[in-house]
């Protein structure tokens, strides 16, 4: 391709970005393909000419949109938000057109010190204290599994890496029953073990049982285990459960625990003062990751991952072949060394984008409208006769489930009737849980895009579509 072909197909992909948004709220909000459908439109094989790019647009508008969930919509109200600014998606374009690889200081100096302030940018707009410090993950499960890393080779004096887990007192980790299944998985990786995640008790909101997390380590101590690291989880994903972050660090801090903060989603809500009592007491853990490529705003994949001494990340995950010196520039940093991957992308670009082209102003107010308008949401629903608010809003994410008078058959199956019938229905996209042993239906306001009239096609469709199915199954 030449410079003039790139400059058109460029523009054309960025008009037809532009269009993509404008329309998007008349597309399906999930993707209504059947297994296989996409895969049989793509040949089998890779072409041994070239095709034109006239061929290959025509085929990616023909194939490609219409078999994607668009978590763009602005009633994507499943999972978690995954948002992509339209002034962060221009900088992903130009990091990309760079080409830049930003695993070490002389790879890619600008990359390097551009993510040293915009972590600190971050740092500020959440309100943490100066000394820490940090860098950008791709994902939260790897921060996790960094931090995890770093228990490990802390509780071992960082002779893990070298000699392994063999002929060790086992190592145990602490986290409620509600956290994320990325800590798990970070104990299989670690080479820990799920058997040594020991999964703390929660009371009636989900907040892990402090006496219980306490009596776990006494109990594992004298049972010749060695406690080695503390994850508190703020803003479950599936109700948004919360621990008690002052309490927990305090018993991570006299036991000697690592502590590690996962507020993946909710972490991007603490750029507003008000909500900042969900993690009181943070200031004490010695890691703790949000994602902006949740809710704040930066596309997939940019996890920020703080920590109060980068020494101990570092002493963890630093390798050094003789091909990854760089003579003459020792003390710089190398964010290489602060994660498991080597080859890193150019992720502060979208952060200074994004703060710049909204304003931490800009992304409060739309941080407080998605609580507002999912509150007022969770209020109408539980004012309705046939529904129930099983979990009150934690930030903009509640539960609420189907319960119409007089149904004799089973609701868990009535409401996983209702999920699906609404997201086949395309107007809104939601997402089923548990809630205890209860199948109820999530519900997470958190579109870049999304208006308060939203929430009121929400209300209608949720209502139109339950009352729907109750005729028809009785
Ligand atoms: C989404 C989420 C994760 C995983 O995030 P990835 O960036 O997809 O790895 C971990 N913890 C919590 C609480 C989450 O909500």
């Amino acid at each position: 391709m030449d410079k003039s072909e790139f400059r058109k197909w460029s523009h054309k992909a960025s008009d037809w970005s532009a269009d993509y948004l404008e329309t998007l709220s008349q597309r399906p909000v999930r993707a209504q393909v059947r297994p296989g459908d996409i895969g049989r439109m793509i040949e089998d094989s890779p072409p041994d000419t070239a095709d034109s790019m006239e061929a290959i647009f025509a085929d990616f508008e023909r194939i490609i949109p219409h078999g994607m969930t668009h978590w763009q919509h602005p009633r994507f109200f499943a999972y978690f938000p995954s948002n992509a600014a339209p002034a962060a998606v221009i900088a992903e374009q130009l990091a990309t057109a760079i080409g830049a690889q930003c695993m070490l200081w002389q790879t890619s100096p600008a990359a390097t010190e551009l993510e040293v302030r915009m972590v600190d940018w971050l740092r500020q707009a959440l309100g943490l204290p100066e000394d820490f410090k940090g860098t950008f993950q791709d994902t939260a499960s790897s921060a996790t599994l960094c931090a995890v890393l770093t228990m490990r080779e802390r509780a071992l004096d960082w002779t893990g890496n070298r000699a392994g887990l063999f002929g060790q007192k086992p190592l145990r980790v602490y986290a409620s029953k509600g956290t994320h299944s990325s800590v798990d998985k970070a104990m299989w990786v670690s080479g820990m073990g799920q058997d040594n995640l020991v999964h703390i008790p929660v009371d009636k909101n989900g907040a892990m049982d402090i006496g219980l997390l306490k009596a776990a380590i006494k109990s594992d101590r004298e049972a010749g285990f060695q406690p080695a690291g503390l994850v508190v989880c703020v803003g479950g994903t599936s109700t948004g459960a919360t621990d008690d972050v002052a309490a927990a660090c305090a018993v991570g801090r006299e036991e000697g625990l690592y502590i590690h903060v996962d507020a993946a989603w909710a972490g991007s809500a603490m750029i507003c003062p008000e909500f900042r009592h969900l993690w009181e007491g943070v200031e004490q853990a010695d890691s703790i990751v949000f994602n902006p490529h949740k809710w704040l705003g930066a596309p997939m994949e940019c996890s920020a991952h703080f920590v109060r001494d980068p020494e101990t990340l570092v002493k963890t995950l630093a390798i050094q072949p003789e091909y990854l010196k760089t003579y003459g520039k020792e003390g710089l940093v190398n964010f290489s060394e602060w994660s498991v991957q080597l080859g890193r992308r150019f992720r502060a670009l979208k952060i200074w984008f994004l703060l710049r082209a909204y304003g931490l102003g800009g992304l409060r107010t739309m941080i407080r409208n998605h609580v507002a308008w999912s509150q007022s949401l969770a209020e109408r629903l539980g004012g309705e006769p046939d529904f129930e608010i099983t979990t009150e809003p934690v930030l903009s994410l509640f539960s609420f489930r189907y319960v119409p008078e007089g149904h004799r058959g089973d609701l868990d199956d009535l409401n996983r009737r209702l999920v699906n019938a609404i997201n086949d229905d395309g107007r809104i996209y939601l997402t089923q849980t548990l809630h205890g042993a209860r199948q109820v239906i999530r519900f997470t306001a958190g579109p870049f895009e999304m208006e308060e009239q939203d929430a009121q096609i929400a209300f209608e469709t949720i209502c139109d579509i339950a009352r729907g199915l109750d005729a028809r199954a009785s």
